[in-house]
């Protein structure tokens, strides 16, 4: 199983992600980290 190591596009941290997976595909750290974001906002 290969690993991308992906930047996150909210809070700028780099994080592997399996391909394909959803936090790959959603380009965050984590589920949280856009919600906490818009909250910010
Ligand atoms: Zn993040």
């Amino acid at each position: 199983m290969a690993f991308d190591t992906l930047t996150c596009e909210n809070c700028g941290d780099e994080f592997k992600a399996t391909s394909g997976a959803n936090a790959a595909q959603e380009g965050y750290c984590s589920p949280a980290c856009p919600t906490e974001s818009e909250g910010l906002i």
